[in-house]
């Protein structure tokens, strides 16, 4: 496997201290970024080198912040105006980057769909969208079985290229701690490029608005980064304490989630959550009972603040209508302002032969479930979350462009889960839109 390690300075630098007991203290507790180690830990690479992971931890920790703390609480803010029912939650990108396919043509794929979904959204239903890619960070992935079988042979699991590789070779599935150094310097490139990318699009509507005459005002695009909160010890390096606000922020993405594989009420990956002011995401799926959701929200979202908390169903086309609805009751109950929003891609997966596939119609049925649901217990249907590439691939079923069985080994490029190709994606927002819109 050919790709460069780097970027972060090899020499000794003074690792990032964290917080001083002072700054602890004002965060009205004892939290720090390093607590969720005493806690039990599921998912998490067993590194055969703990002393590597150690030293790479502490490069990783003197490393400038990915992301603003401005930004993130930009982003916030938006996820507010999602709670208060006047956006829509966009949500989308792969289901694990990975190395191999990483470039600018890649990253601005990714950026246009994005902008491309939310303008139907928006042109037809009239509601501001926020954009929040599944980008710059997702290279780690839980995974429900810890070894692969093929043949006589059995390995370990591939966890995403943060941790090890997708050769089925006892070489690549060994995890390695310098990975996490080429997944950051992905990470970085990624969200300069969409910062890039973003005001060249700004720039071109200041262009055309200025050409058409248009006198109300233009916001600026905004494109926002969000991954998977699995790899604790990179998140850990990250994590800083920012004076003004008096918080832990997490600084590889503006937005963090919990899997639905990591969300053990007394887990590392829910200690770790708590601790950070970013808005944060919950996978729920079909083995989350109320009550536990209850004790997750007393957990994650204490103070009820609008933005915080957005709890992201993915249940399956058949289940959705078992299992959200009891679980709405527990946030109506409770009054709560965390947004809800469906994932129709994970619990939707099913095998054709040697591939895993979706078909678009159990997506779509989700989504429109999740909407007639949410609507008829007086919750908002507040968002999407959506794996998909601006490429065009052969990895989920149907379309409006039909992708066949037969069709899936052409182009099924994805190292995990199975994408909506850009055509897919288009037709899943003109859905959207319509939904949204009534
Ligand atoms: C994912 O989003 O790629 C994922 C693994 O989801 P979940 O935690 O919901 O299974
Ligand atoms: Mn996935």
């Amino acid at each position: 496997m050919a790709y460069a390690f780097g970027r972060v300075a090899d020499e000794d630098v003074d690792p990032f201290v964290h917080g001083s007991q002072d700054e602890e203290a004002q965060v009205g507790g004892s939290w720090t970024p390093h607590q969720w180690r005493d806690r039990p830990a599921a998912q998490l690479p067993d590194y055969p080198d703990s002393a590597a992971a150690e030293r790479i931890e502490k490069r990783l920790a003197a490393a400038p912040a990915l992301v603003s703390v401005a930004d993130i609480q930009h982003l916030k803010a938006q996820l507010a105006q999602v709670s208060a029912r006047r956006s829509f939650l966009l949500q989308g990108g792969d289901c694990a980057e990975s190395f191999a396919e990483f470039g600018a043509d890649k990253v601005r794929t990714t950026f246009n769909l994005l902008l491309r979904m939310g303008a139907m959204v928006q042109a037809e239903s009239g509601t501001n969208v926020v954009h929040l890619a599944r980008i710059a960070g997702q290279f780690a992935k839980p995974r429900s079985a810890t070894t692969e079988t093929r043949g006589e042979v059995t390995l370990p699991s591939y966890r995403g290229d943060a941790v090890n590789g997708p050769a089925f070779t006892e070489k690549d599935r060994v995890p390695d701690p310098k990975r996490l150094l080429e997944a950051h310097r992905q990470a970085e490139v990624t969200v300069q490029l969409l910062a890039a990318y973003a005001e060249a699009s700004y720039a071109d509507l200041r262009r055309i608005h200025n050409e058409a005459g248009l006198s109300a005002p233009l916001r600026p695009v905004s494109m926002f980064t969000s991954h998977e909160a699995l790899l604790l010890n990179y998140e850990e390096a990250f994590t800083r304490f920012d004076p003004a606000t008096e918080s832990w922020w997490a600084t590889t993405g503006h937005f963090l989630w919990l899997g639905d594989r990591t969300r053990q009420v007394d887990g590392a990956h829910v200690e770790y959550a708590r601790g950070i002011a970013n808005p944060i995401g919950l996978k729920c799926g079909p083995s989350l009972s109320p009550d536990e959701l209850n004790r997750l929200i007393d957990i994650l979202d204490p103070n009820n603040q609008p933005g915080r908390l957005t709890l992201i169903g993915r249940f399956g086309a058949g289940k959705v209508e078992e299992h959200l609805p009891t679980l709405l009751k527990v946030t109506k109950d409770r009054g709560s302002n965390a947004i809800w929003s469906i994932d129709p891609m994970h619990g939707n997966t099913r095998s054709a032969g040697a591939h895993k596939t979706r078909m678009l119609a159990d997506i779509v049925k989700e989504i429109s479930a999740f909407f007639a649901i949410t609507r008829a217990e007086g919750a908002h249907p507040g968002g999407v979350h959506l794996e998909m590439t601006g490429g065009h691939v052969t990895e989920c079923l149907g379309g409006s462009v039909q992708v066949e069985e037969a069709d899936l080994p052409l182009r099924y490029l994805t190292h995990c889960d199975p994408r909506l190709n850009e055509q897919q994606a288009l037709d899943v927002a003109h859905e959207l839109a319509g939904l949204v819109a009534n």
